[in-house]
Order: structure tokens, then sequence, then C-alpha cells
């Protein structure tokens, strides 16, 4: 029987901690409760507190989010109210980072920066508990245009942001605030007085954390209505249809993810929190049935989502082009908060090595090595390098420049990116009343009160670029329990073994390999994951990359950057050679240092094309190659050094050459 550190249920130091426990599978750890210790998320982490958080903050003055709001008290601010109607997002979204961080490491200046927002949402604050910096400037009515205003998505932020103190701090402050707001919200539609809800999901997840902390039923309620009432055109059509505000079929009847990916995604997270809180079947069952439909037909390598940039939405089955790609940075975080939701409503492995491909490849991805620039939108293509980013300023457009801009005019990804690194150690392990289950590795302690003592162990671990994780129990409680382990489905040939003895390694139908035992302090599990090179197909029905491979090795993604290629290697020429030695190589002279991989290769002259872009088949012009060693790199690293060109798919070619 496990007893969270935490005496109350909801109120656990995790980014989702559901207040019922009769319809969890996994239960969550706090990040009081699992503290990553270092290595690779550890190292971001302290980059996201000593760079982004600064940086992010600096933007959001600059661009106007706190003037907004500074403007509405009597604090002074501009008097132009400046950005995007959402930029109050911006700001909680930040918060909710700083929240997680000084949970994790306190900081009296963060603390101050919490404080000082406060008072000033305090000032901005009406008295009936609304607050909107666009509304309240008087650019629009109050709930007027639920399709476009986001009013209930920036409540939601707000709302998560202050559960997020609340739940590491135990500063209710914040929450007092958010808590007028939602009780607005309760006033206004509550009871079906109307039946309408917000154009961006984001809200009912928001109000299921509420009550899980508060346990006033009338959010979760609220929720309740919010996921009933959608679905049936409540919303009007808006720019783009229905579908684009997953308004036009129930959720509970909806087969597949349609529409704009983030919303979709935070829908599925807040259908799957209240199916943990409420026990309704079928909620759960939606969102299987669509994450199962996400991952078969409209998910990337890399674990991004939503391959339209019309609708920044999810194509039709298998429409995944990799230079096309939209695969926004929000999107995939939503993905992650999804999967996690299902994994802790369901045990299953699947939903864990989705998050773990997102977060290395997808995620790692949208920040700079610097951690000052990030990607909005992210390709698996770039056929030739664009213009950088302006240094130190916005991209005319958000969506594709050369280089990771600074910050954006549409500000979601940058504190979106924040708060879900200084939270990830709330996604590492769970427990449940057998045992604990790591789902992710890194460098690690985990302390958590299960039956009758303490279970300390720390993890040690090189991952993502070494297999090998050992975990080391410092205290255990005498009776046995379970130790999971989750063997990715990458992963062939996994062992493990317990103080030397090797033990059988062969992952149960959920994915893990379960341990069980009196454990002793001392005791030293060592669990191998081999990282041979793999070569990657995808579904033969996405046309856009038949006939081509990915490289991949462990969880993590390779692409091709140009600039790591020979003088003049086109990497619109390039094919594998068919038996293509990949050989894995230490460079710690490259980005910081990292595994890259050549492969034997060869680069074709298709100068016989000039002029012509088709042929007829079997009138071909002749085409020569030429052989090359290409060098891969991880995924993620790309576009750090300038605008390149690079590709993730690379065909495979005939043997020649
Ligand atoms: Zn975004």
């Amino acid at each position: 029987m496990i007893t969270p550190s935490s005496a109350v249920p909801g109120r656990i130091a995790a980014p989702c901690a559901p207040r019922a426990d009769d319809h969890l599978v996994l239960h969550p750890l706090g990040i009081d409760q699992v503290e990553i210790t270092g290595g690779f998320w550890g190292d971001w982490q302290d980059r996201n507190r000593a760079v982004t958080t600064p940086h992010a903050l600096k933007w959001l003055e600059r661009d106007g989010a706190m003037d907004n709001l500074r403007r509405l008290g009597d604090a002074g601010g501009e008097p132009e109210r400046r950005g995007m109607l959402f930029s109050d997002s911006d700001l909680y979204k930040a918060l909710e980072g700083i929240a997680w961080d000084i949970g994790r490491k306190p900081s009296p200046e963060l603390a101050a920066v919490i404080a000082d927002a406060t008072r000033l949402l305090e000032q901005a604050q009406e008295e009936d508990g609304y607050l909107n910096s666009w509304v309240q400037a008087g650019r629009a009515e109050r709930f007027a245009d639920l399709a476009h205003g986001h009013e209930m998505y920036c409540a939601g932020h707000l709302i998560q942001a202050a559960v997020a103190l609340a739940r590491t701090t135990g500063e209710d402050e914040l929450l007092a605030l958010a808590r007028r707001l939602a009780d607005n919200l309760v006033r206004e539609f509550g009871d079906r007085r109307r039946v309408d809800v917000d154009g961006h999901p984001e809200i009912e997840t928001a109000l299921v954390e509420l009550y899980r902390y508060t346990g006033d039923r009338s959010y979760l309620d609220l929720a309740q209505q919010f996921v009933d009432v959608r679905g049936h055109g409540v919303i009007g059509p808006g720019d783009f249809g229905s579908a684009y505000f997953q308004d036009d079929v129930p959720v509970r009847e909806q087969p597949t993810v349609v529409g704009h990916s983030v919303r979709a995604l935070y829908l599925m997270a807040g259908v799957v929190d209240l199916f943990l809180e409420t026990g309704e079947r079928a909620l759960l069952e939606a969102g299987e049935r669509q994450w199962g439909s996400m991952v078969a037909e409209k998910t990337y390598l890399t674990g991004a989502v939503g391959s339209r940039f019309e609708g920044e939405a999810f194509g039709d089955p298998f429409e995944l082009p990799p230079d096309l790609i939209y695969g926004e940075t929000c999107a995939g975080i939503a993905s992650v908060m999804a999967s996690w939701r299902l994994l802790l409503a369901t045990g299953q492995g699947k939903y864990a090595d989705l998050i773990e491909r997102t977060l290395h490849n997808l995620f790692a991805a949208s920040t700079s090595t610097a951690g000052d620039g990030f990607f909005y939108v992210n390709p698996v293509q770039r056929r030739r390098p664009r213009d950088a980013a302006p240094v130190d300023g916005k991209p005319l457009r958000s969506d594709a420049p050369g280089t990771r801009p600074a910050w954006f005019d549409c500000a979601c990804c940058p504190p979106n990116i924040m708060r879900t690194v200084a939270s990830l150690g709330g996604y590492l392990a769970t427990a449940d009343d057998t045992g604990v289950q790591l789902h992710l590795y890194a460098p690690a302690e985990i302390d958590v009160l299960l039956g009758d003592g303490q279970v300390r162990a720390t993890v040690q671990t090189d991952y993502p670029l070494d297999g090998t994780v050992t975990v080391r129990v410092e205290q255990s409680p005498s009776q046995p329990w379970t130790l999971s382990l989750r063997i990715p489905a990458w992963c062939r040939g996994a062992s493990v073994e317990v103080d030397g003895e090797q033990l059988p390694a062969t992952a149960d139908d959920d994915g893990y390999v379960r341990i069980e035992r009196a454990w002793a302090s001392g005791d030293v599990v060592r669990l191998v994951l081999p990282m041979p090179v793999r070569l990657t197909v995808a579904h033969p029905a996405v046309d856009a990359v038949r006939g081509t491979v990915a490289i991949e090795r462990g969880p993590l993604t390779y692409c091709l950057e140009s600039v790591d290629q020979s003088t003049g290697v086109d990497l619109d020429a390039v094919e594998l050679a068919a038996d293509t030695q990949l050989r894995v190589v230490t460079r710690p002279d490259l980005l910081g240092g990292t595994l890259a991989i050549e492969a034997d290769a060869v680069v074709r002259d298709d100068s016989g094309w000039d002029g012509s872009g088709w042929a007829s088949l079997g009138e071909e012009p002749a085409t020569s190659t030429r052989p090359v060693t290409l060098t891969a790199i991880p995924y993620y690293l790309w576009a750090n050094r300038g605008p390149s060109a690079m590709r993730v798919w690379i065909p495979l070619g005939d043997r020649r050459g």
C-alpha cells in the first residue's frame, strides 16, 4: 500500500496529481519524490533556470505581456495594450515553469518574481474575479467570442500555474486569485447557464487540477460540462470549421485526432483527467482510441504531430510530409501531457514510449543548446538553408526561419518548454501497491514511502547516449516489493542483473521487466538496453518518405545536417548504400560532445535531369553516382551552427557507386 509523501491526494507535487485513486493504475510521484540529479535532463533543468527563465522574463516585459496587465491596475504601464490577445497565457506558463523550478530548488529571486506577478495580477483582477487583459483593455466583450477569444484558455494557464505553485511550495495567494477567476467561470457557465465553451481547450484539464487541489466539486462539474457540450457545434464554424475546435463530433464518439493539434491534445489530456476522477470508461476509451489512431497514422518519427500549417492541424492519415511539417512544439508537449495521463490510467508502457520519443527528439530540438532560441515549427527536412532568425529579435513569420528565434509574436512555445523542463522529474517514475516503476531513464534520486517503510534509490545513467541504467537501492522496507523497468519498444536484447546475478529480461505485455524481491540497502540493479544503430522505415502509406530510411540509435532519431558533410554534397542527392555500414563515432568536438554516426552512401549526379522534372518510366536520364561518407548527428542538435539543410529520411539506394 502506497502512501504518497504528501498526505493529501491531489496535492502531490506532480504535473498531474489525481484526487481519486480508484481509477489510477499507477500513482504519480512528485518532484520532491523524484529528483533529477544530472545528465541530459538535469543539465537542461539547470539551463532552464539560468538562461531560459531570465530570457523569457525579459521578453515578457519587452513585448508587453507584463505591461498589458500592469496597466489595468494602479501600477502604471503603457497606455496601449500590445501583442496577441492571449499574451496573458505566456506569463502564466512562465510562472508555472518557475513554480516547478523553485519546487525543485528554492530561489529567493524567482520566488520574488512570482510574488511581484501575483501583486500585479491582484491589481488587474476585477471585483468579480474576471481577469483578461485583452477584454479589460476594451478590445472585446466578456465571453462574446469564445471561438477566438482564448479567455478560458488564459484562465486555464493561470489555474495551472497557481496549482503548481501551491503543490510545490504551499503558497496559496496565486491560488486564491485563480480560484476567484474559476468561480467567475462557474457563475457564468456552470449548471449549463451557458452551453458553449472556449475554442481552445485547456480550461478542462486546469479545472480538474483545481478540483484536485481544493476539493471543490464545482470545478470538476464545470470541466465535465465543457467536455460534454463540446462536439455539438456550440462554438460555431469560426475561420476553419468546427473540426478545428474539436466541436464537430462529441469526444466520446470521435475515432481519431482532428483539427488544431494543440487543442486536440489538451482536450485529450482533460478528458483523461476527467476519467481519472469520475471513472467514466467512455472517456478513457475515447482517449485510448484517439491516441492509438494518432500514433499509427498521424505522428512523425520525432514525436511531432500536426502536419498541416493551415489550421496548425492534424492532416489525413499518413499525411506526414517531412519538409512541409508543422509539428508545433506545443503540440509535442500536449502529446506528452495526454500520454502521461493515459499511462497513469492504464499502466501501459507504449505511452511512455511515445513520451520518450517526443521528449528526446521533437521537444529536445525545440530549444537551442544555449537555451535562448526556440523552434515553433519543427521540420524533419530542410531542403535549403533559410535566413537565420534575427539576432535578439523576432522573425516576421513565426513558422520557419533557418535558426531558432529568440522569441515570437505568438509566444506560446517558449514558456511551455519552460514549464515542461522544470516539471520533468514528475514524469520519470510512478508507484502502485506492488512497488515502483521507472518509465524514463535519467540520473535521479527516488524517495517514496512504500508500505511500512521508505524506498530510497539512486539511478545512474548516461542515457540517451548509453543504454546502461544502474539502480542502487539505498533504503527499503522489510517486505518484498517490485521494481519495474520499462523496456522501450525499440530495444532488442535487453539484459538485467541484480547484484551480479543475471535475470530474465523479457518485458511483459505492458512493456516492463518486473523484479520482485525483498530488497536490501546496497542492492544494485543493472539494466542494459543495447543501442546498436538501426535503420527505420515508415508505414508504406506515408508516400512522402517511401523508399527512405531513418537512422536511429536508442531513443534518438538522427539527421544529416549539411554543415557536417563533405564539400559539394547536396542532401537532396544522397542515397545510403543498400549494404551501408553504420559506424558510431565519438565526437567530443561536435556540439558539446556527442555520438555521431557515419554511413556509407553515394551522391547522385542528377544533371542529366536538368530542365526536366519527370521522364517516361524506362527512359529516365542516366544518373552517375560517387561514393561518400555521410555524418549524422542526433536530430535534436540540428540548426545550432547557423542556417543549414537537413534531412531525417534518407533514400536507400541500389548497390552501386
Ligand atoms: Zn506553441
